[in-house]
């Protein structure tokens, strides 16, 4: 029987890059499509996740074999402050729904996406796989955290009660071509690439949240479609796996305004407004299972791929999402 894979949330930033990877490796390689396989990248328009009848629909209409379930309600820190009981609910909906229907259907596997920010607040570091339910998460994102933390619960209790091979991935902070780039609602990468690209384009002064100097690992998400590709293929265990760089390719929030301007080409007055917060020095997460397991991996240099999101970002001003 031929594969078919369904990509939940595939006209996101994680799901944009995966089909990205899929159409452009070489097919029958590690990372490209193996012969006789269909991808469908699946949006919200298709079926609204948080609704078990849409989502038996889409399972009836494409009858996947295989699940990269990356749907999910995102947001930025304010979002998630504001609208707790809402990322908690439609999360453990659409999650609820997606594993459910894809033991119905006989899904042979399925990977779902969790997220390094879903770890405890007070935790031991380097953050590793056995660690997220050792405390509750920061109280900023318990709706999204928790919701996504039942996951791995729900994982374990498909595996043990009927045979299911669900597994889930952590990955950390991502950024690349098609990520949400709002000025008040997005990650820190792409919000400032927007705030850098106004000021240049304003002849106004770019100034950085902050003080620059906490310490972050950002994964290209080109590189995490690679990733998820082979853990759909390759990894065969209910238990997660953080995806990232490792501890030792943390970039200071400095480096990445730099990066930023050196990239988008701007001249004008740089700052750091060190009268805002600054959040968590560090919260280095590990890599060491992933790459035990992968046999080695080759990340995308940080600058590189940054220059590369900042010129993906420049051409599609009019169709990004602002
Ligand atoms: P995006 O916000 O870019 O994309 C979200 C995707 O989910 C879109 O395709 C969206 O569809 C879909 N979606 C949202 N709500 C529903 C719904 N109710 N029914 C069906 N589909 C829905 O997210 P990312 O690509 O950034 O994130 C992908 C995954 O990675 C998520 O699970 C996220 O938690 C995780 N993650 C992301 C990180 C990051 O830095 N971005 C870091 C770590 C984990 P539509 O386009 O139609 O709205």
């Amino acid at each position: 029987m031929p594969n078919v894979i369904l990509v939940t949330g595939g006209t996101g930033l994680v799901g944009k890059a995966i089909e990205h990877v899929i159409n452009t490796e070489p097919e029958g390689s590690r990372f490209g499509k193996q012969p006789g396989e269909t991808w469908i990248f699946a949006s919200s328009s298709e079926g609204d996740l948080r609704d078990p009848a849409q989502t038996r629909q889409l399972y009836e209409k494409y009858k996947p074999t295989h699940v990269i379930h990356l749907a999910a309600l995102v947001g930025g820190l304010f979002k998630n402050m504001k609208y707790k009981l809402t990322f908690l609910r439609d999360n453990i909906l659409i999650n609820d729904n997606v594993l459910h229907v894809s033991y119905e259907h006989k899904v042979q596997k399925v990977v779902s996406c969790l997220s390094t920010c879903v770890f405890p607040d007070k935790v031991e570091y380097p953050l590793d796989e056995n660690k997220i339910h050792s405390g509750p998460p920061h109280e900023s994102n318990f709706g999204y955290a928790h919701a996504k933390r039942m996951v791995d619960v729900q994982n374990h209790a498909y595996k043990e009660e009927f045979g299911c091979n669900f597994t889930s991935a952590i990955p950390t902070n991502v950024f690349g071509p098609n990520d949400n780039f709002d000025l008040e609602d997005s990650h820190v990468i792409p919000g400032l690439i927007h705030k850098c690209y106004l000021a240049k384009k304003n002849n106004t002064p770019f100034v950085v949240s902050g003080t620059g100097k906490p310490l972050r690992q950002f994964i290209f998400s080109y590189d995490l479609a690679k990733l998820f590709i082979w853990q759909l293929r390759e990894y065969d265990d209910v238990e997660p796996v953080i995806l990232s760089v490792g501890e030792d390719e943390e970039v200071s929030i400095k480096e990445v305004a730099d990066a930023i301007v050196k990239a988008v080409g701007f001249e004008g007055e740089y700052s750091f407004d060190t009268s805002r917060a600054d959040g968590q020095f560090r919260k280095p997460a590990s890599n060491k299972k992933l790459l035990t397991l992968i046999g080695g991996f080759q990340f995308t240099p940080f600058e590189e791929a940054l220059d590369f999101t900042v010129k993906w970002f420049l051409t599609n001003y009019n169709n990004a999402r602002t």
